[in-house]
């Protein structure tokens, strides 16, 4: 049996949903996290899920794959690290098998929002470095530009450790991310550029 097979034998849609702290609501509803989600309009079933909202749809593995920014190989084996599959047991031991280190609700919420966070602004700096590069050797550096040089691979490394450390170092992290402040910054900083390029698009289109 496949790596695939296995995951998606062994934890349901819902189970995970609940362990990377989304709060499952009656009926088995959830706020979709791929869109701005008031109400619970997400739907999970047994083997996958669909959002009434934004149409996002896919099984348990589509859902870490979107949720961390992962191939779907990487969500395969983030579940199967998380849940504590061992993939040379048939699934109907590692069904019986609770995950490995069930988190706190708290740190769960945590560690979702801050890798989030990390991704939005990961995806902002990528997009940045491309479209902000200096176009000769004379122009003056952008300052998007330059602060996409000098975060990018911090950042990077920061939703690796997020998405594959073991437990105790992700908390320590997600910890040091909350304290120093960062990630409130971020978010701060997210919430800005969203807004400057909602203006944008108005003026465009107005
Ligand atoms: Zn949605």
């Amino acid at each position: 049996m496949d790596l695939f097979t296995q995951v998606k034998m062994a934890v349901s849609v819902k189970e995970a949903a609940e362990y990377y702290g989304l709060e499952v609501k009656r009926g088995n509803m959830v706020c979709c996290p791929f869109h701005n989600d008031r109400t619970p309009s997400m739907k999970l079933n047994e083997d996958y899920l669909y959002c009434f909202g934004c149409g996002a749809t896919g099984d348990v593995i589509d859902l870490v794959a979107k949720l961390f920014n992962l191939s779907s190989y990487d969500a395969a084996k983030k579940l199967v690290y998380d849940f504590g599959i061992d993939p040379d047991k048939p699934p109907a031991a590692a069904v019986l098998r609770k995950p490995q280190y069930p988190l706190a609700k708290a740190s769960q919420r945590a560690e979702m929002h801050c890798q989030r966070i990390l991704c939005g602004y990961l995806h902002l700096l990528e997009h940045w470095k491309v479209q902000h590069a200096p176009k000769t050797p004379e122009d003056t550096f952008d300052d998007r530009f330059v602060e996409a040089c000098q975060m990018l691979d911090y950042i990077e490394d920061l939703t690796d450790i997020l998405t594959f450390a073991e437990l105790e170092v992700r908390v320590k992290t997600v910890d040091m991310l909350q304290k120093d402040g960062m990630i409130d910054r971020l978010e701060e900083r997210l919430k800005r550029t969203e807004k400057e390029v909602d203006a944008r698009d108005e003026t465009e289109i107005g």
